[in-house]
């Protein structure tokens, strides 16, 4: 019983001695240099887990010492991100507003506590215990916090995909020193982990080398593909429309360039063209895809269609429409063994110029007077005009045409009193 209680007393000078200690320290906390870590508690050895030997006190004060949380601790810090009162959302969303330049600075300069930094200490696991600076070096993933004495995974902090899931090291720091080892290797070993350290790395490789990393390429390499595709389309467009303007024929005998024999004015033009232009020639020469060559009659019809309705027809109905009354000219062609009508206005423009303007040709089935009226009004009101605003109509003899009976022009009368 004597060797007992005087073992208890041994004990409890002990703690007396180390609550004197911290007391004093607590008060009177070292302002670190600049670039190393805060300065709190005391420098007395402990163990693996942490633990500085000392046993409980009656002292409230000493079941958890005061951290330190002033101005000196550095501003790359996880532990000011991340904060006790947080919610998950709330950590994603101040993660998630973090831009790639902070992420960056903070995984670059993380403040690390220097050899002489003195760890605050925390009664857990049945005696007092503080961080150990060499653990930082045992797992080169975790980084300690001045600001709430724990240490996070900064990999996962930062680039977990699903960070709501998780809790110590990646949510909340981990303070269990005396855990320490199992729950470093748990933590270590999991699936998220792993696959945060390969996105972090990915991150800082972008950062540090933006041209070699896979996906800045890929980004690259399709962004120039755009560019080309679109230099390419960009005069092709322009070489059909120089045809149309010039009222000359698209295509020739063959469909291929650089033929003897003459591929028409379309690709004769397009080969000057690539004479000058790096892009085109190289497309011309070797175009990326096959099915892709854009110079294909197809294509080139494909262009005067959008042209012709998108631009020259829109804008030549709105013209009309400012104009409001107007005449309409039809006349039947036959080209190919198609009957087909082409179909003009008559109207006064904002200038006060009479002008008369083709606006499509439409094919036809049957050449009779009542379909040919039909017809008309039809493609009047495709193109956006108000049939009711025909003001003259204006055919050929043909009896299919002007007839007063039968004709054209006494099938809109009877609709319109044109
Ligand atoms: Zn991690």
């Amino acid at each position: 019983m004597g060797r007992c209680k005087q073992k208890d007393r041994e004990r409890k000078r002990a703690a007396e001695g180390c609550a004197s200690m911290f007391n004093f320290v607590s008060k009177k906390p070292r302002v670190p240099d600049e670039g190393s870590a805060s300065l709190v508690g005391t420098s007395a050895s402990n163990d693996e887990d942490g633990c500085l030997h000392a046993e409980r006190s009656n002292d409230d004060q000493l079941k958890t010492q005061s951290i330190y949380t002033g101005p000196q601790v550095s501003s790359y810090d996880i532990g000011k991100v991340i904060q006790a009162t947080m919610s998950h959302t709330e950590i994603d969303e101040a993660i998630n507003n973090m831009s790639p330049g902070d992420k960056y600075m903070m995984l670059k300069n993380h403040v690390k506590p220097g050899s002489d930094y003195i760890f605050p200490k925390t009664y857990t696991g049945g005696c007092y215990r503080s961080f150990k600076l060499s653990w930082l070096q045992e797992f080169n993933w975790m980084v300690y916090s001045q600001n709430v004495d724990g240490v996070f995974c900064l990999g996962c902090s930062l680039f977990c995909t699903n960070r709501s899931a998780k809790g110590s090291f990646v949510t909340r720091p981990f303070t269990a020193w005396q855990k320490k080892a199992e729950k470093c290797r748990e933590h270590q070993s999991s699936k998220y982990h792993q696959e945060a350290l390969q996105l972090k790395d990915e991150f800082l490789s972008s950062m540090e080398k933006p041209a070699a990393n896979v996906r800045t390429l890929l980004d690259k390499r399709k962004a120039d593909n755009v560019r080309n595709n679109r230099e390419v389309v960009k005069a092709v467009a322009e070489t059909v429309l120089y045809c149309g303007r010039q009222c000359i024929a698209l295509r020739g005998h063959v469909e291929t360039p650089n033929e003897e024999r003459n591929p028409g004015n379309f690709l004769r033009l397009l080969q000057l063209v690539a004479n000058h232009n790096e892009t085109v020639k190289n497309h011309l020469a070797s175009p990326m895809m096959k099915n892709a060559t854009y110079i294909s009659p197809q294509t080139q019809n494909e262009i005067l269609d959008i042209m012709g309705n998108d631009f020259i027809l829109s804008g030549l109905v709105t013209e009309i429409k400012e104009a409001k009354f107007y005449s309409i000219l039809a006349d039947e062609v036959t080209s190919h063994n198609i009957e087909h009508m082409a179909f003009c206005v008559r109207f006064v423009d904002r200038e006060s110029n009479i002008r008369e303007e083709f606006l499509t040709f439409v094919p036809l089935s049957h050449t009779t007077g009542v379909y040919l009226a039909k017809t008309i009004l039809q493609t009047i009101e495709k193109i956006g005009l108000d049939p009711s605003n025909i003001r003259g109509q204006g055919y050929d003899g043909a009896a299919n045409m002007s007839s007063q009976n039968v004709g054209v022009q006494a099938e809109i009368k009877k609709r319109y009193e044109v």
